[in-house]
């Protein structure tokens, strides 16, 4: 168990939290503060428990140049906003300086600063020594709620670990607990759904995971390549053609590991990759030489239904169709709302599966959605994300 900021005293302590403000933008107007506004318990947590509040983050990629269009000022206004308190902020090209040093230093206790965006340093990416140990001594504890970039080891990631005690916030320690319990210490049956659009990127999960779970169940685009490593023709549907051995050693090892691994038995395809191109549901065996499977067939759902009805832990990785598309969205909401009538635990990583939860008005019917892409991708591979490895244990 990794310490988080209720293990510690953070009374008239500086608390340098990472935080992950990293918000889309248009005009230089937030159009999603999503991510600001799960970081408020956190934040309020420390208010109220008297610390004194430096945030930090990144925006945007200024490649290590003070570029003023990704300045962090709109951020520390809606923050100041929701919080109904003033956030300070001072823009400082190189983060850290005599300016930002005094007010870090005249903080009172619940009081709340915002520092500018790491990535206007170089040695932030790089995890540079000096720019690490320049914003460690701004405070005495740092505080990791940065999940979207906790397996990157950056200056404010990690580097800065070195020379403070780290613990998490609130949003970490609902990512390890959520994703490395259901990979760790499942409840059994465990099942894993991957989907999405290419083998290629998604191997170390699979690997990593067929050591894990029950059954592993695979749609979307990625299943036209083991298809095709079954000896099955695939029509025009998308081929990762360099992977197509590795898709085949996945089966054999599957089998071997003694983890069923539910392909579908039938797909919903199309003519073209388009919403309004003719369409109709085919076996696996017949899929046309001019057409494109889209989306998992209606036989597919009621196998994966079945599968799903015993398991306990449910780890969901990819969507099973094209979603994007309401002729091709079916596969894909059929599976959501399985699991989101589901008594077991359901845990979502992956940008696009979260996404899709979000259209089909589900997310809040799942234990835990994750809000890091590829961080959520490598803890599911088993890798340490330096961001996490960081954090004190219990
Ligand atoms: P995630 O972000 O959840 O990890 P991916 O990025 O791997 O998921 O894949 C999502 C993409 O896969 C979506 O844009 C979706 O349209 C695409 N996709 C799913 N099924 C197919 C398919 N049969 N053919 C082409 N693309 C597909
Ligand atoms: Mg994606």
């Amino acid at each position: 168990m990794k310490k988080t900021v209720r293990d510690i005293d953070v009374k008239g302590r500086r608390c340098l939290v990472r935080c992950d403000f990293n918000v889309p933008q248009k005009d230089g107007n937030i159009t999603d503060d999503k991510r600001i506004v799960s970081a408020l318990p956190t934040i309020d947590y420390l208010r109220e428990h008297g610390a004194k509040i430096i945030l930090m983050s990144h925006l945007g990629r200024p490649k290590g140049e003070p570029k003023m269009e990704y300045t962090l000022k709109p951020v520390a206004d809606r923050l100041s906003e929701l919080l109904g308190t003033e956030v300070k902020f001072q823009s400082c090209p190189t983060v850290v300086c005599d300016t930002i040093r005094a007010m870090a230093d005249s903080l009172q206790d619940g009081e709340i600063m915002l520092l500018e965006n790491v990535r206007f340093r170089k040695e932030e990416t790089e995890n540079g020594a000096e720019f690490a140990k320049e914003l460690a001594s701004l405070g005495d504890i740092f505080v990791q709620e940065a999940f979207g970039t906790a397996h990157r080891a950056h200056a404010s990631t990690a580097g800065v670990a070195d020379y403070l005690p780290a613990v998490s916030g609130f949003l970490i320690e609902k990512e390890v607990k959520f994703l490395g319990s259901a990979v760790e210490d499942p409840q059994r049956p465990f099942i894993a759904i991957m989907g999405g659009a290419k083998v290629g990127d998604k191997i170390p999960v699979i690997e990593n995971l067929l050591q894990k779970v029950d059954t592993l169940i695979i749609g979307g685009g990625m299943a036209y390549t083991f298809f095709k490593a079954m000896g099955l023709e695939i029509g025009t549907s998308i081929l990762d053609e360099e992977n197509i051995g590795l898709a085949g050693e996945l089966l054999a090892k599957a089998e071997k590991a003694g983890v069923k691994m539910l392909l579908p038995v039938d797909v919903v395809c199309a003519e073209r990759f388009e919403n309004d191109a003719p369409s109709k549901v085919v076996s696996r065996e017949n899929i046309p030489a001019d057409m494109m499977g889209l989306d998992i067939g209606p036989a597919t759902v009621e196998l994966y239904r079945e599968a799903l009805q015993e398991a306990k832990t449910v780890v969901w990785n990819g969507p099973m169709g094209v979603f994007e598309m309401p002729s091709f969205e079916k596969g894909t909401k059929a599976v959501a709302e399985i699991l989101a009538g589901s008594d077991a635990v359901t845990v979502i990583g992956g940008g696009d599966s979260a996404a899709a939860t979000e259209q089909f008005g589900l997310a809040d019917k799942m234990t835990h959605i994750s809000t890091g892409g590829g961080a959520s991708l490598e803890f599911l591979e088993g890798k340490v994300l330096p961001g996490i490895a960081v954090i004190e244990d219990k």
